[in-house]
């Protein structure tokens, strides 16, 4: 007999095969194996280069290094169809609100790669007039990667920590599927001597006299 409620299962099958429901394999943390292994073979980093380590990213994707081989080739043109952002190069005040604009118009879940010394620190170029020093003071690095710059070989292992980070991650704790606790876009930078935003000069010029 059977109702909504009640599956009769022969003995055989019972063996061979898990009854549950999603909610059940959700909470059970059953989920996240298959789930990360899906995604960390099939992300899309954004078609998006900065300056001379760009040229690296440009090669590890072509076939002697064969980014395809981490199911990474799929480079897209457009945020909203990336699930990974390569800031390969020097990053100027200039280009810090269009990095910034670009990442909070990539869906969740989403990761960075701060490629080279100019993309993780400032580089060669760090305090210059018009280089930030670093690009983690504005958007979440996921992985450095050291170098000036970085060998294909350094990205490729840039690209397995993130496999690494991934595969460590679950359903039932990542914010991006927390309905009650959305994550909120980080506030676009504006361009000026110092990555300021002028309609705040009245207040910094109060603390600086402070
Ligand atoms: S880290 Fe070196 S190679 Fe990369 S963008 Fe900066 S100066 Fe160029």
């Amino acid at each position: 007999m059977t109702d909504e409620k009640t599956i009769e299962v022969p003995d055989e099958m019972r063996a061979q095969v898990a009854l549950t429901n999603m909610a059940d394999l959700v909470k059970g943390n059953l989920l996240d194996k298959p789930y990360n292994w899906g995604r960390r073979n099939s992300i899309w980093p954004m078609m998006f280069g900065l300056a001379c380590c760009a040229i690296e990213m440009i090669a590890t994707a072509a076939s002697r290094y064969d980014m395809a081989r981490f199911g990474m080739e799929v480079m897209r043109p457009s945020p909203r169809q990336s699930d990974m952002l390569i800031v390969s190069g020097t990053v100027t005040k200039k280009m810090v609100p269009q990095i910034v604009r670009l990442y909070n118009q990539m869906p969740e879940p989403k990761y960075v790669v701060a490629m080279g010394a100019c993309a993780s620190g400032g580089g060669p170029f760090k305090e210059g007039y018009n280089v930030v020093a670093g690009i983690d003071k504005y958007i979440p690095v996921d992985v450095y990667i050291s170098g000036c710059p970085p060998t294909p070989q350094a990205l490729l292992n840039g690209f397995m920590k993130l496999q690494e980070k991934i595969d460590s991650q679950s359903i039932n704790r990542e914010r991006w599927y927390d309905k009650e606790d959305p994550i909120e876009a980080l506030p676009v930078p504006v361009l000026g001597p110092d990555i300021m935003d002028p309609r705040d000069y009245a207040m910094i010029t109060k603390q600086a006299k402070a």
